[in-house]
């Protein structure tokens, strides 16, 4: 099997530099990026498929190599970054630089270097007898909110035969990650009824009632903390609720007409997060009632703004076990953040996250990987070839 040393031009470095100079953070485009694939792909007799946005602005990329037949394995990665606004780089974020076994610029960790790694073993895929297909995935929009991933799982499902497996790539240094909680993001509006704040009894504070829902928010965590279960590689173990944002009220002596206020459910299946979201409805519910028999206006309505599916774990599958010879890792572990995974997840593909690089310089300024890492995510490439192959 042909396997690029580090100085050819399709080398996984390479590649790397390459994917780290389009500034593909997610406010821009990443049409660029997507076509610089596309056309080296299609120098190379590969065919791939876009899948767009609803403004054509940004697309997912999917393309195939080896015989459609199910079986395959989703390598699946985002192309999008985030901002270095604010942040102070040693060197130019989008311009790769080595200094001392790292390579450094945004996106090198999260997760550009899984996509070079992948990229560079493309030709090598090629010249490979395999049996079962490799399918590489590349959203855009993660970093705001997963928004690339289900059209393009839905091209998946309709254009490839049905993989066996998912690996998204995430920086995971290689290890195996097969959980991660889920969030719901849920925004509460309360409608008061504005009156002077002397005047109590002719209003009612939309402030006021949204205080309470938010302290039955703080009772519902505390009581998730107290009941928590024993160590199961979440930290913390339990589901969380919390409020992340209030706004309300227009003046110090008013009772506040309106207050909105968002917050956020994260636990370990989509059921736990229900069963919280079910609770505070009800109490909600109590609450608008009461205020409504004073002023028919008020009301309490809450909606969903995000809903990340958390990633359930498939630990002892085949899944894992193929992933845990490519990685050389047998555990399997919980991560603290969210990826793309429990969409695939939910679309009925067993899934797990694997990936070079670590999450701890994910998002920060001087984001690097480590040569090391970059190498191992090579191998794993490599091995997945020989696995497919069988
Ligand atoms: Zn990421």
């Amino acid at each position: 099997m042909a396997i690029a040393s580090s100085s050819t031009a399709d080398s996984a470095r390479a590649w790397l530099e390459r994917l780290v100079a389009f500034d593909t953070t997610s406010r821009n485009s990443n049409l660029a990026l997507v076509e610089a694939i596309e056309s080296w792909l299609d120098e190379r007799g590969v065919r791939s498929m876009r899948v767009a946005n609803a403004e054509g602005r940004k697309a997912n990329l999917l393309f195939s190599i080896g015989p459609d037949v199910a079986g395959g394995v989703v390598l699946s990665a985002h192309t999008d970054v985030v901002p270095i606004d604010g942040q102070a780089w040693s060197s130019d974020p989008w311009t790769l630089s080595e200094r001392e076994g790292r390579l450094y610029g945004r996106g090198a960790a999260d997760m550009k270097g899984f996509i070079a790694a992948g990229l560079s073993r493309v030709p090598a895929m090629l010249d490979a007898r395999l049996k079962r297909p490799i399918h590489f995935a590349l959203s855009y929009d993660e970093e705001v909110g997963l928004l690339g991933a289900p059209s393009l799982i839905e091209a998946i499902a309709s254009e490839v035969s049905e993989p066996g497996l998912v690996i998204v790539g995430e920086p995971t240094g290689m290890r195996i990650v097969d959980r991660h909680k889920g969030i719901v993001g849920l925004r509460t509006t309360v409608i008061g009824h504005e009156a002077h704040s002397s005047q109590t009894h002719l209003g009612v504070s939309a402030n006021m009632a949204a205080a309470r829902l938010a302290t039955r928010i703080g009772e519902i965590a505390d009581r998730l903390a107290r009941t928590a279960p024993a160590a199961n590689g979440f930290e913390p173990p339990q589901t969380t609720v919390t409020v992340g944002l209030i706004q309300g009220g227009t003046a110090p002596n008013i009772l506040a007409g309106r207050c909105e206020f968002i917050w956020d459910v994260r636990a370990t299946s989509p059921a736990e997060a229900q069963t919280v979201i079910d609770e505070v409805l009800a109490y909600a519910a109590e609450l608008e009632a009461s205020m409504k028999d004073r002023f028919s206006e008020c009301s309490i309505s809450t909606e969903a703004l995000s809903n990340v599916p958390a990633l359930t774990g498939t630990a002892g599958s085949p899944a894992c076990e193929l992933v845990s010879r490519l990685c050389g890792h047998a555990d399997s572990q919980a991560a603290s953040f969210v990826t793309e995974a429990g969409l695939f997840e939910l679309a009925g593909l067993p899934t797990v996250v694997c990936g070079p690089g670590w999450i701890a310089q994910a998002h920060q300024p001087d984001e690097y990987i480590e040569t090391s890492q970059l190498a191992a995510s090579e191998t794993f490439m490599d091995r997945l070839i020989e696995e497919l192959c069988r």
